[in-house]
C-alpha cells in the first residue's frame, strides 16, 4: 500500500493566482490646486523681485565679451576688436529696463 498523496493540493498551489504584488499608490486628486497656487505665488514673487533687481542693477556684464569689452579671435589669439555686442562698454542693459544714462536737462 502506497500513501497516496492526494493531487489536489499540488493543483491547488499551482493555480492560486497570485496578488499583484505592486499596486500604484492612489494619488490624492484634488491636491493639485494648492500645487498650483504655490508655483503661481513663486512665480509671481520671482517676478516681482526680477523687476526690482532690473531697477536696481539695470545693466550686466555683456555676455558676448565676458565683461572684457574685446573680442579675442579665435585663430590667432594675440588679435582682438571691440566687442560688437556692448560696444566696447563691457556691459548690456538687461532686458526690461530701461536706458536711463540719458543726460537729463534741467
Ligand atoms: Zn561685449
Amino acid at each position: 500500500m502506497l500513501p497516496s498523496c492526494p493531487p489536489t493540493s499540488l493543483t491547488a498551489l499551482v493555480l492560486t493566482p497570485s496578488p499583484t504584488p505592486t499596486k500604484p499608490p492612489a494619488e490624492h486628486h484634488g491636491g493639485g490646486g494648492g500645487l498650483w497656487l504655490l508655483l503661481m505665488l513663486a512665480a509671481f514673487i520671482w517676478a516681482v523681485a526680477h523687476v526690482i533687481s532690473v531697477q536696481l542693477h539695470p545693466l550686466r556684464t555683456c555676455r558676448a565679451c565676458n565683461g572684457t569689452g574685446l573680442h579675442r579671435g579665435q585663430l590667432f589669439t594675440g588679435t582682438m576688436r571691440v566687442c560688437r555686442r556692448c560696444g566696447g562698454t563691457r556691459r548690456q542693459l538687461r532686458p526690461g529696463a530701461r536706458a536711463t544714462t540719458r543726460h537729463r536737462h534741467h
